[in-house]
């Protein structure tokens, strides 16, 4: 099916205000004016998907549908190999209703060192990064990218969000709790479009937006 471009207003399908700031900020760029379904007050539906693709358009889906505009959501997460790619999915979900983020990357240690997991190439894994745009007619537009790292502990770094402190990227000397937001999402030609979400972005602009 043909792609579709994006143009106008978009709904972002998110109410992580971390989420929020960094997409708006890449949408800014191509002259999309983003809403956020925190502000419309939509609800936010139940992640039942099996998979961050799944997960990603449920939200946009469901966002869609309820603005009657076109929507945007991704789903995101940290898949260790040692933990046959926990917490994956469930990223968000280990941080507990309260979001402790200090809670969950004690757990993700915590499990690593039960499975002998203290060498760096024992603690590989990746975020990954899963977009996608929905339409109120049904059509949709789905992305996704990772980004390989190491884990390491203790955590490093007080900038960024959840498990960033944890996350040495691949070719780094600093994990995202060490970067500015500019170093760990910006996109080329001024940034390196190190993140994920970066990655997917770039992949979704390269597909539906028109050029900067
Ligand atoms: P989601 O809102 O269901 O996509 O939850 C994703 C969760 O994965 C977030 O709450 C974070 O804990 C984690 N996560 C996703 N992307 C990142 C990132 O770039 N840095 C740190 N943690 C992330």
């Amino acid at each position: 099916m043909a792609r579709r471009p994006i143009a106008g207003r978009l709904v972002i399908a998110t109410h992580n205000p971390g989420k929020l700031a960094e997409m708006r900020d890449l949408l800014t760029i191509y002259g999309i004016a983003a809403i956020s379904a925190g502000e419309l007050g939509l609800a936010e539906p139940e992640e039942t998907g099996a998979t961050f693709g799944a997960n990603a358009r449920i939200k946009a889906e469901a966002a869609a549908k309820a603005a009657n505009m076109p929507a945007f959501a991704d789903d995101s997460g940290l898949a260790v190999d040692a933990l046959d790619g926990d917490p994956g999915i469930y990223s968000a979900r280990w941080a507990g209703p309260d979001k402790d983020f200090r809670f969950a990357m004690n757990k993700v240690q915590s499990l690593l060192i039960e499975r002998g997991a203290k060498s760096a190439e024992k603690r590989r894994g990746h975020f990954v990064s899963a977009l996608c745009v929905a339409w109120p007619d049904g059509h949709v537009e789905e992305f996704e990218a990772t980004v390989d790292g190491t884990v390491v502990w203790p955590p490093r770094g007080t900038l960024g969000f959840g498990y960033d402190p944890l996350f040495l990227p691949d070719g780094q000397t600093r994990t995202f709790g060490e970067m500015s937001s500019e170093e760990k999402h910006g996109l080329p030609p001024l940034g390196r479009g190190l993140s994920h979400r970066a990655r997917a972005f770039l992949k979704l602009a390269e597909a539906c937006l028109a050029k900067r």
